[in-house]
């Protein structure tokens, strides 16, 4: 296969309602599109990555910036599977500069490669078929109270009982949520995402005790990576801690593997630069006993949650939870249609959209 053109635009798409968390509000898409074409245009595969600077470092600007770097290499170098994944382990610094930019192009690829030998993204990593049937976890920003309640009743009318819900670390605030949740008369289950908002675990124990231990895990309560505080929280406390930004590589993994039971992994293909990557770095968590979440960023499309469907091919049962698939959901319009997206309690069947009888991502993008 011969890669013709590889091109990168900046996609935008309004949501219906603002997503705020302690490191970022937002209103629309902020991801990177790629279209990969060969066949003199016949074939075309897409690509999605969501650089984030709180996450990777990444912003919009560096994304282009890199993928401007090495398309000439990236377009000379790939022509199929093999030189794709021998891509990826050679250039592994390259890409840890910038895994979003990277994940936009590897998954084009893999459509277009998958497009042009007729078999799904499974078959062509030679990972099991998509499960039966995903579910997914309701994840709700840090809204106003009115808000808030709202999208609580709404989900748990329609049968979520699974929660993530973003601190703000205003106590009153937070702790008004939580009864909310609580009060529903469902028995919910709950993990907070802090995104990083203190500095001393003890600031996080005693919050968590005043908010009365509702969770049964916390994600990223401290800054990035301070992994002896973070297995503190989790002695001190009972619960398990969610690595999101502080998991990016396989460094990170290593570094806790002593304390591996007070951990879980969240895994989102583009923070983790690609579907290669990510199971290659679910393999290694797998062999030191690592639960995992399989992760979204806000915003993503049906290109970047089709990805995570592979990704809980690969991983099976060691996924705890799964985020993502919120489709039209959040977003005013997807790229395809239908779009992915769970229904009711978060159910998401794969096979409703035929993707293992489909080339490539299966999807239908729509052109304009
Ligand atoms: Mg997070």
């Amino acid at each position: 296969m011969k890669i013709e053109r590889l091109e990168a635009i900046c996609l935008e798409i309004p949501f219906k309602t603002n997503f705020k968390h302690a490191s970022a509000d937002r209103a629309k898409t902020a991801s990177v599109w790629i279209e990969a074409c060969s066949n003199h245009g016949a074939l075309i595969g897409y690509g999605e990555g969501c650089p984030r600077e709180y996450v990777t470092g990444e912003n919009m600007k560096s994304a282009f910036d890199w993928i401007n770097r090495y398309k000439s290499t990236i377009v000379n170098d790939i022509t199929n599977l093999e030189s794709l994944k021998a891509w990826v382990v050679k250039q592994e610094q390259v890409i840890d500069k910038d895994p979003a930019a990277w994940c936009a192009i590897e998954l084009a690829l893999l459509d277009l490669l998958g497009k042009s030998e007729g078999l799904s993204l499974e078959s062509l990593l030679s990972l099991p078929p998509t499960p039966p049937v995903l579910k997914y976890s309701a994840v709700l920003g840090d809204n106003d109270l009115a808000v808030f309640s709202k999208q609580v009743s709404n989900y748990v009318s329609v049968g979520f009982r699974d929660f993530k819900i973003k601190l703000s670390g205003d106590l009153e605030r937070d702790l008004k949520k939580i009864e909310c949740l609580l009060g529903t008369g469902e028995p919910v289950r709950i993990r907070g995402d802090a995104n990083n908002l203190w500095r001393n675990p003890l600031d996080v124990i005693n919050y968590i005790d005043q908010l009365g231990q509702p969770f049964w895990a916390i994600e990223e309560p401290l800054v990035s990576r301070d992994f002896s505080g973070l297995s503190k929280v989790a002695y001190r406390t009972g619960i398990k801690i969610i690595l999101d930004e502080s998991f990016t590589c396989a460094q990170d993994i290593h570094d806790i593997k002593d304390m591996a039971n007070h951990f879980v992994l969240n895994f989102r293909v583009s923070k983790l630069g690609g579907l290669i990557r990510s199971i290659a770095l679910l393999k290694i968590a797998r062999s030191f006993g690592l639960p995992l979440i399989i992760g979204a960023h806000v915003g993503e499309t049906s290109v970047l949650s089709r990805a995570g469907i592979t990704l809980a091919s690969a991983a099976g049962d060691a996924t705890v939870a799964r985020e993502g698939a919120f489709g039209t959901h959040l977003l005013e319009h997807d790229v395809c249609e239908p779009p992915v997206m769970f229904g009711n309690g978060g159910m998401l069947r794969p096979e409703e959209w035929h993707f293992q009888n489909a080339a490539g991502n299966g999807l239908e993008i729509r052109t304009e």
